[in-house]
């Protein structure tokens, strides 16, 4: 996975002991917190000083990983973490493919002088770092960081804290190997995780097994009123208001993956879920087979992702955004089979 020069850097960072920073993308998920949290701890066993930024706030089902107290957040402690990225002498980025996810943080990683590496799995990487590590066709980051400490030959340094982050990432970029993951090496992965003790079954609880009520009540709500089927073009959406948000008593991580349920409608092959946030609606978008969504949320949606997962934001308001969604389906309509 590591070209020469890139693990001749990594072992360079490590002999040379300077704060090392690893930062991830805006409304973090399983895979940037958990493969930036094995990376990190991985790091820290080469005794560097270490800290994972993450813009804004980390969802309850992601904050009992092992090593999350390696995490600062942006949006509470800008000072702090503004700081670290001007003193860092290496900054990873990690599980995204565009400075613009990073919100208010772009600004000061740019003036940083530190060496920069990303770390994705992205279509289409931004070249905005000094050296990149792009694999498209990776399920999740997880896997990325399982190889790269590999590569290094420190394999028998994945401990079971490392081990259960990584096997966090991969399970929730793949939706449980589901997505992206149709080739043998992620269950081999999986399989070495597995052997350094992890417990599978817990983590499956505390991933997934530990909303709220009102998350449920607020999911029964958004599939009886809020789901639009447009059989015609495969294609199924879900829009919800801040209004009803509220309703809920919504928490950070809570619609996570509705966008998925409606696939379980014989015959959708396009997901959509629309959020209104304060100045803007954000989308997130899947599909199953050879529709981009990718391609789609970049031209439309100032955004981007994976070919069957990505996301983007719509300027106008919630109402006119489901209208263009509509429009912009039908027209699409040839390429959804
Ligand atoms: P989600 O819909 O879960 O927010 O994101 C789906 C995928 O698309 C994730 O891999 C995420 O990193 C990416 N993504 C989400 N929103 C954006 C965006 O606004 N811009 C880009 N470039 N990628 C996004
Ligand atoms: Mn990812």
């Amino acid at each position: 996975m590591l070209s020469v020069h890139q693990k001749r850097r990594i072992s360079q960072v490590i002999g040379e002991n300077r704060p090392v920073v690893i930062i991830s993308h805006i409304n973090p998920d399983g895979d940037s917190i958990g493969s930036s949290l094995a990376f990190a701890m991985y790091l820290k066993k080469h005794e560097l000083d270490v800290t994972v930024i993450i813009p804004n706030e980390v969802p309850e089902f992601l904050n009992w990983l092992p090593g999350y107290e390696l995490v600062k957040i942006y949006s509470k402690s800008k000072g702090a973490c503004i700081d670290m990225v001007a003193n860092a002498g290496t900054i990873f980025l990690v599980d995204f493919n565009d400075p613009d996810r990073l919100g208010g943080l772009k600004d000061y990683l740019e003036k940083s002088d530190a060496f920069k590496m990303l770390i994705d799995h992205h279509q289409r990487p931004v070249e905005f770092t000094d050296t990149t590590i792009s694999e498209p066709w990776r399920g999740s980051v997880g896997e990325m960081i399982y190889l790269l400490i590999k590569d290094m030959g420190d394999q028998q340094l994945i401990d079971k804290n490392i081990a259960t982050c990584l096997y966090v990432a991969i399970i929730t970029d793949t939706g449980n190997f589901r997505y992206g993951s149709s080739y043998s090496e992620i269950f081999s992965i999986a399989g070495d995780l597995v052997e350094k003790g992890i417990d599978k079954d817990m983590i499956f609880s505390l991933v997934y097994d530990s909303y709220s009520v009102e998350r449920m009540k607020l999911l029964g709500y958004c599939m009886s009123e809020k789901l639009v089927v447009l059989q015609k073009y495969h294609t199924a959406y879900i829009y919800i208001s801040k209004e009803e948000l509220n309703k809920y008593n919504h928490q950070v991580g809570d619609t996570e993956g509705f966008v998925n349920v409606p696939f379980s409608i014989k015959g959708v092959k396009v997901t959509a879920l629309m959020i209104e946030k304060s100045d803007h609606v954000k989308l997130s978008l899947r599909s199953k087979g050879p529709f981009s969504v990718d391609r789609f949320a970049a031209e439309y949606f100032s955004g981007g992702g994976h070919i069957n997962a990505a996301g983007g934001q719509s300027d106008i308001s919630l109402q006119e955004t489901t209208k263009r969604f509509e429009e912009l389906i039908a027209r699409h309509a040839d390429e959804i089979v």
